[in-house]
């Protein structure tokens, strides 16, 4: 989404190995290899975890709301069911989107 010259200034930055970071690359369930992230909807975030603002298909994974977190999903592999983590609303780089 228009943003490469963003990477370009940041891979100039951080050099190989943010590089490395951000190959071209798909992210799939451990377990059943479906399609959840694509390296393009990733990004920098302070958490040691992969950072992401979308899914690559719209039933990449299941959400559950999580119990004591109003803004916060339990995301699962929408295929085949192991929980991934967490989607937490309007954390994301940009207003009203989502981190997973
Ligand atoms: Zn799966």
């Amino acid at each position: 989404m228009g943003t490469w010259w963003h990477c370009v200034f940041l891979q100039l930055l951080w050099g190989e190995a943010f590089q490395n970071h951000f190959e071209p690359a798909v992210y799939v369930c451990a377990k059943c290899g479906y399609g959840l992230f694509s390296s393009r909807s990733k990004y920098e975030h302070s958490s040691p975890w992969p950072a992401f603002t979308e899914t690559i298909h719209d039933d990449s994974v299941a959400k559950q709301p999580e119990r004591n977190q109003l803004d916060a999903f339990k995301v699962s592999c929408g295929k085949c069911g192991p929980g991934l983590g967490h989607e937490f609303l309007n954390d994301g780089p940009k207003r009203g989107q989502s981190r997973f």
